[in-house]
């Protein structure tokens, strides 16, 4: 008897431990391999040595990090909101978002989800026992609103949206938005749970977010994770927003999930949220896409469209009739760089045939791998 019976290994895991196993360059889980910046480092053993932060937290965050997430969202979306009752600190996105499920979905509840989606998304919804929807994004990675609109019904509850979106490195556009305003429009019961995690990591197109959307606010969910913005994946902290209604709900489950997240990290984000522009990493990461999209440009690969978040996604038709995940393996094992095939994010597992490079690297190793990439 297994509550997830089709649940295995995550493809993370799996890449990950295949590029160690045959050190190859790994550029599959998403993590940067740089320093962080000295200062968070300094600023954490300053809160280290400080007996005041070793024990509990209270259970919705450290106050001053709560507000500091507030300043963040004031200056980024120009949303005003209320620290201790519409922000919640996580344990990471991943725990942010299954609470927000647990606490919202209902027995026999549908929830949408687009595909390909990122992994913790479905189990979450199934423990909660609703019924994940699984719909296509198109092939170029843009939501197919007339699908989406055509999954709908009475039994609807919730809706996942990832902006900008992994795997693909896609950033909605506000079309986007006026459609999916338009569709809630009809369904006043259904909620938006919306990861942003890569929020920060925007191009040519600065992030729209749902904290933008007056008329999607009080029904929304929105995901944030500081492992993203600040390099620190391994930290496990983000941050959920909702109006006051929803959070008391899953505040319920939070406390019983974590009650609360480790304390000299929500001390040391504080800190340091007040001290970085959280608008240079956009510029940051664009570089190390152009140098990576440069360096593949005499590759057989075709790059698809890199439009925020830090992966880029490629086609490989010209150099193999593999299915994905076997060429992600070969790719690993006799070619020494390791990335992550697109259709495990696929629920009717549809192979497209396109795969996933994290370029949240140092230029030496974006170098390294793409010598290798180009002698394919
Ligand atoms: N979010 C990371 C990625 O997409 C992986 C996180 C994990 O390993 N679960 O690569």
């Amino acid at each position: 008897m297994s509550k997830l019976p089709d649940v295995g290994t995550t493809i993370f895991t799996i890449m990950s431990k295949l590029a160690n196993d045959h050190e190859a360059i790994n550029l599959s889980q998403g993590f940067p391999n740089f320093d962080v910046d000295h200062e968070l480092i300094n600023t954490l053993k300053r809160n280290a040595e400080n007996n005041a932060f070793h024990q509990y937290m209270p259970m919705t965050g450290f106050p001053r990090l709560n507000l500091a997430v507030c300043d963040a969202v004031q200056s980024s979306y120009k949303r005003a909101l209320d620290p201790s009752s519409e922000v919640l600190i996580t344990a990471g996105a991943t725990q942010g978002i299954f609470t927000a499920i647990m606490a919202l979905i209902e027995k026999d509840d549908e929830v949408i989800i687009l595909d390909p989606s990122y992994d913790c998304y479905d189990p979450a919804v199934v423990l909660a026992g609703g019924r994940p929807v699984h719909v296509s994004l198109s092939k170029d990675f843009k939501v197919d609103w007339d699908a989406v609109q055509g999954s709908m019904n009475d039994r609807t509850r919730m809706i996942i949206t990832n902006n900008p979106h992994n795997p693909s490195g896609r950033v909605w556009v506000n079309e986007d938005f006026m459609r999916l305003e338009a569709l809630m429009e009809s369904y006043p019961n259904v909620l938006i749970l919306s990861d942003e995690v890569y929020e920060y990591i925007t191009f040519e197109n600065k992030h729209i977010s749902i904290n933008e959307r007056s008329s999607l606010i009080d029904r929304s969910i929105i995901v944030s994770s500081f492992g993203k913005t600040f390099h620190i994946t391994g930290w496990k902290i983000g941050y959920l927003v909702a109006n006051k209604f929803l959070m008391d709900e899953i505040k319920k489950v939070h406390q019983f999930n974590v009650f609360s997240v480790n304390s000299i990290g929500q001390a040391t984000l504080a800190d340091y949220l007040t001290q970085v522009d959280l608008n240079s990493l956009g510029s940051f990461y664009q570089k190390k896409r152009d140098l990576f999209r440069s360096l593949l440009q005499s590759s057989k690969f075709d790059l698809l469209p890199c439009e925020g978040t830090y992966f880029q996604a490629a086609r490989y038709d010209k150099i193999s009739t593999l299915d994905d995940v076997s060429f992600c393996k070969e790719l690993t094992m006799r070619h020494g760089v390791a990335a992550i095939p697109i259709s495990v994010f696929n629920k009717s597992g549809v192979d497209n045939r396109v795969i996933r490079f994290c370029f949240a690297k140092t230029d030496e190793t974006l170098i390294e791998a793409s010598n290798k990439l180009c002698r394919i």
